[in-house]
This record gives C-alpha cells, sequence and structure tokens, in this order.
C-alpha cells in the first residue's frame, strides 16, 4: 500500500468518529457552523412525560412510530447521543445512538401502546417535552404509518441544520474497488422482476460443516443456489442474478449491496443450519427484525452475521454491535414485502420441503439489511442432521427446494403485478 492515508469528502456519518484533531480543524474551516452540536444532557421520565435536556443549542427533532415492538423514535438534528435512564411509566427503556454524524436517535420502547399527543421546544430551545398518550392496538399500528412529525426549536435559539452533504474523513487503506456486478440471467427485458440468489458463505469462510460426512455448507447452497437458478430461469417468468457462482468469500454487505446495485426485487439468502443436537432438523424462514422471534433465532443471526469475522478481523463495513440495529422508517415497507413473501414460501415449499416451525422467523441479520430490497434468508435445513444432510446435498433435494422458491416468487410477482395494477 503506497499511502495508509487520505484525504477523501465522503458522505457524513459513520467515519465521523474516526476524526482526527486535524480532521475536525479541517472540517471546522470547511463548515464554518459549530462542529461539536449540543449533546443529550438527560432524558427525564415522568408517567406520561418525556424531557429531552440538551446541553446546546440543536437544530430540529423529528418522530415517528415503529410497531411490533411498540417504539417512539426522536431524531434530534444537530444533537450527540447521551446517557439514557432507566424506564418508568409508559416507557419500559430508553436507548441513544447515532443517527448519522449529526443526529441523535433516541428510542422509547414502550411498555404500552402509546402516541406523542403534544410535543414542544422550550423558549430557550434547550429542551424537548412530549406527552404520550394511551391508545390501542389498532390505532397504533394505524399512527404508526404516518410520517415522520417535524419540530424546531424557536428560530433565535435554532442551531444550523447540519450540513449533511460532506464530511472529512480518513479512511483506514484505501477504499475497496466496488466489486464487478454478476451477470443477469434470463430474458433481456429490463421490466421482468429481479431475483438475486445468495449462496451463503464460500471460500474461506465454510459455514456450517456435518459432523458425519464433512460437508459443508459452503457447498450446499452453492448447489441450491444453482438449482433455484435453474427452475427460477426455466419460468421465464423473472431475470436471476446469483451474488457468487464459484467457491468465493464475499462479506454481507457486498452480497445485499449486490441486490441493491442490480436494483433486484426480492433477494434470498440460502443457507443450511447446524446444532449441537444432532436430532434437530428442518428448515426455517427469516426475515430482518431488531428483535429475535425466539433464542434460537438470535443466537443463529449472531452465527450468521459471523461470517464477516475472518480471523478475528470484521471485514464488515459496518463494524459494531449488530444487535443493536435500528430499522429506519423506509424499511417498514420492504420488511411487509419480505415478510408476504416469507410466509408465501413455506406456504409453497411445504411439500416437498420439511419445516422446522410453522411460522416465519426473524431475527437482527446483516444479510438481510438492505432497506429497499425484500429480502428473506432461507434455512434449508440442518446438516448436522443426517437426512437432512443428505436430502440437501442430493440433486432430487436441490430440485424439491428449487421447485417450492420457483413456486413462491410466481405467486409473489403475481400478486405484487395484481396489486399495482389496481
Ligand atoms: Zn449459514
Amino acid at each position: 500500500m503506497k499511502s495508509n492515508k487520505r484525504w477523501t469528502i465522503a458522505r457524513a456519518g459513520r467515519h465521523k468518529r474516526s476524526m482526527g484533531l486535524t480532521a475536525i480543524l479541517l472540517a471546522a474551516m470547511l463548515n464554518p457552523l459549530p462542529v461539536l452540536a449540543g449533546q443529550i444532557g438527560a432524558v427525564e421520565i415522568g408517567d406520561s412525560d418525556i424531557t429531552l435536556r440538551f446541553d446546546g443549542l440543536v437544530a430540529g427533532a423529528s418522530a415517528f412510530l415503529l410497531a411490533g415492538p411498540d417504539r417512539i423514535a426522536l431524531d434530534i438534528a444537530g444533537a450527540q447521543p447521551g446517557r439514557s435512564p432507566a424506564g418508568g411509566g409508559i416507557v419500559r427503556a430508553v436507548r441513544q445512538g447515532r443517527q448519522d454524524g449529526e443526529t441523535a436517535r433516541v428510542v422509547l420502547d414502550l411498555a404500552q401502546p402509546a402516541l406523542v399527543s403534544s410535543a414542544r421546544f422550550a423558549a430557550d430551545g434547550r429542551s424537548l417535552s412530549l406527552r404520550l398518550r394511551p391508545v390501542s392496538a389498532d390505532e397504533f399500528q394505524r399512527a404508526a404509518r404516518a410520517p415522520r412529525v417535524e419540530l424546531q426549536p424557536p428560530a433565535q435559539f435554532r442551531a444550523k441544520p447540519p450540513e449533511k452533504r460532506y464530511s472529512v474523513s480518513v479512511p483506514i487503506g484505501t477504499a475497496k474497488p466496488a466489486l464487478p456486478l454478476p451477470r443477469i440471467q434470463g430474458p433481456a427485458n429490463d421490466r421482468l422482476p429481479l431475483v438475486v440468489i445468495d449462496a451463503g458463505h464460500g471460500g474461506h469462510d465454510p459455514g456450517a460443516i456435518s459432523p458425519h460426512s464433512g460437508r459443508r455448507e459452503k457447498d450446499i447452497t452453492l448447489a441450491l443456489a444453482r438449482a433455484i437458478r435453474d427452475d427460477l430461469l426455466a419460468s421465464g417468468r423473472v431475470r436471476v442474478a446469483l451474488t457468487r457462482s464459484d467457491d468465493r468469500y464475499l462479506v454481507l454487505e457486498e452480497r445485499y449491496g449486490i441486490a441493491r446495485r442490480l436494483k433486484a426485487d426480492l433477494f434470498i439468502s440460502v443457507h443450511a443450519d447446524a446444532a449441537e443436537n444432532q436430532d434437530a432438523s428442518g428448515a426455517s424462514i427469516y426475515t430482518l427484525s431488531e428483535v429475535a422471534s425466539d433464542r434460537e433465532a438470535a443466537r443463529l443471526a449472531a452465527r450468521e452475521n459471523k461470517a464477516n469475522i475472518i480471523n478475528g478481523v470484521d471485514l464488515g463495513a459496518h463494524s459494531g454491535d449488530v444487535s443493536s440495529i435500528l430499522l429506519d422508517l423506509a424499511q417498514r415497507e420492504t420488511m411487509n414485502v419480505a415478510s408476504d413473501f416469507a410466509r408465501l414460501l413455506q406456504r409453497e415449499a411445504a411439500d416437498n420441503v420439511k419445516f422446522r416451525t410453522s411460522a416465519h422467523r426473524f431475527a437482527s441479520f446483516v444479510v438481510l439489511k438492505a432497506p429497499d430490497t425484500p429480502s428473506v434468508l432461507f434455512e434449508t435445513g440442518f446438516i448436522s442432521n443426517k437426512d437432512d444432510a443428505e436430502f440437501l446435498a442430493s440433486a432430487d433435494g436441490q430440485k424439491k427446494v428449487a421447485r417450492g422458491v420457483r413456486d413462491a416468487v410466481q405467486i409473489h410477482f403475481a400478486r405484487r403485478i395484481a396489486a399495482l395494477g389496481n
């Protein structure tokens, strides 16, 4: 590597924390606004009142609701997160994080469904008071579909809005060039839906290994991905791309990154599970959620997310705490579509593939994080189970899995097109 440090202009946000002093000074010269924003000094929780106090001026606040589990999310522009108090009353817990370099996000986990019935900044702009009103679950669900509500402090006590477009950052090493995109197969018709199939693991990440045969998850997932591709192409209804068509390593962000760059309409990540209990068997379909549906789902997500860690080094773009992934508003519609598809896939594949549970499950899988591509993770069975492993390694088993995916994909897009046509 010729130079290990390089000045670049990059999007604000995740590099901000790594800024050195020189970078801060340079940023200050480029941007005359105060670099250090107001901090959230305190969050006070009453029975149905919440007050956020700021150490400095902030630029504004916006609030929106997230359902299932029910939360109120507040983005404070021009603020840094501070300490969170314990919950109380309607608020079960308070969490804070950085939404981007200049915006703090405060999440109020609710003990019962509640709306923000009033919100206002103090006359000096140094605090924001909210009043919460308990509502029915139905009313909360309805309100959660509304766009976010924006609020500003009085003009004379308002920080200028953060300059979002550019910041100075120091990348570690040189940026990796974007991967060449895989070939899109199928009819040369841009209007046909595009499905990206992701064969889990690969290269120096073998995934789970069968204790019976030594079979590796990465080989099984690739064979399954190819079988699914072939069946989908034979239907003539969709176009298909594989994130990998050979034995190579991709970090999780590259996998969904491919789907995003190709503007895929659906992303299916194919895996095969392993458990210490060799009797554990059956397939499961997972979608993204901040909160796991059960402990096994949480453990599985933790394990699959480790695919980014090779020799103790996290190669993912967003290293750090994946358990605290905060999902944005824009992701909700995508997640609904993914859940619909997960249910459909389970229904359509059930004749040919044995499932572990009757419902689809969810957890915070990094590979499902594309905000705009409906994504599911298909754990096709347990390679730690003798029967499952043989089924998944056989041409017949692979065809059966592929048939289930093909049928579900066809119905999914037929429904989507019908819905859009109305
Ligand atoms: Zn896996």
